[in-house]
């Protein structure tokens, strides 16, 4: 029996798929390669390029293999892209969803960990978020992962699809041995967009905004690493074999670091000057996001291994200087 991820060759993807295979399981990949990288997906490891909305090519995949689970990673996932698209945001992420669901059923396939996100909270009314904080997104890519949420919910009592929703605050950092690594086509996100900074691809980082309601006005994030991010799906994967129930999980630190403050621990953790000039607020940013990841801790058994933010920055830098092109495979 075989786990299949979705976007599995995309950054957060490549780090699961890892993982499961440390974990002795067997994995099939799919994956559209828009943003995801072919050669993160290690030989031996059964890789479809297929689009989730491509109903056909992934019933193909249901009927070549075995699979008894799946963990969904292939959705879009910026927030300031999702502002100016909106509608690519509801075609890939929900439509896909939908999509996913019918061929799952279709094939009796009823166990499904997937990535929800901070943003469905919006501007949260407590801090740190914990689960039953109401969910309010102020962006349609926090609303698209929401409509998600509530389709399993729905696709649950109707078909008895089990679900486990990992809510991610800011994933970062990379696999120690700097093998696998964040390399997106345009690069949006604050560590790896630092890191490029440190490295000279970049003249300087342009924090956006520094008049938000926060200790020292630049927006506070909570930064997990993306190994202890993997680590969680694979216990939420044995969580749902056990025959729980669905249920929803936040994943972060508890430590919330503002912009300011991560460039600091960048300067730090690498050395390097980092140029650093504020700049405008930019869109569908709330002031501040972290979660309480207790839930996880007590329910999952989760023990993040990372939770040094420096630490998460320094494996990120050791993929970067390792990979300074990234995967070169475009
Ligand atoms: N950010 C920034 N400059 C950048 C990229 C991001 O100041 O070049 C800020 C952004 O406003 C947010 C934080 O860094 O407060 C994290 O943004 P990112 O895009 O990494 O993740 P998001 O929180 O949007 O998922």
């Amino acid at each position: 029996m075989s786990v299949l991820v979705l976007g599995g060759a995309g950054y957060i993807g490549s780090h699961m798929v890892a993982t499961l295979l440390a974990a002795k399981r067997d994995v099939v990949v799919v994956d559209n390669l828009l943003t995801g990288h072919r050669s993160s997906v290690p030989e031996g490891v059964p890789f479809y390029e297929v689009d989730i909305r491509d109903k056909a090519a992934l019933t193909e995949v249901f009927e070549k293999e075995n699979i008894d689970q799946v963990v969904h990673f292939a959705a879009s996932s910026i927030v300031p892209e999702s502002v100016e698209q909106p509608l690519k945001y509801f075609d890939n992420n929900v439509y896909g969803m939908i999509n996913l669901l019918e061929v799952m059923l279709d094939f009796d396939v009823k166990q499904i960990v997937f990535s929800s996100t901070a943003a469905t909270y919006g501007v949260a009314k407590e801090n740190p978020i914990k689960e039953t904080t109401p969910q309010n997104p102020i962006n349609p890519y926090g609303e698209s992962k929401l409509q998600m949420e509530h389709i399993m919910k729905w696709a649950d009592q109707a078909y008895g699809l089990k679900w486990v929703a990992l809510r991610y605050f800011n994933v970062a950092g990379a696999k120690a041995d700097g093998s696998i690594g964040e390399d997106h086509p345009i690069e949006t996100h604050l560590v790896p967009i630092i890191l490029q900074t440190a490295l000279g691809k970049r003249e300087k980082i342009m924090m956006f905004g520094d008049d938000y309601n926060t200790p020292d006005g630049f927006n506070v994030r909570d930064y997990v690493h993306v190994m202890d991010l993997a680590d969680a799906h694979v216990l939420a994967l044995d969580y749902l074999a056990k025959g729980n129930d669905s249920n929803q999980f936040n994943l972060g630190s508890a430590n919330g670091f503002s912009v300011k403050q991560m460039v600091e621990a960048a300067r730090q953790a690498t050395g390097k000057e980092i140029p650093a000039e504020i700049g405008p607020r930019r869109a569908g940013d709330p002031d501040s996001l972290v979660a309480s990841s207790a839930k996880a801790r007590e329910v999952l058994g989760w023990e993040p291994k990372y939770d040094d933010v420096k630490e998460i920055i320094r494996t990120a830098w050791n993929w970067l200087q390792k990979h300074p092109n990234g995967y070169e495979d475009r």
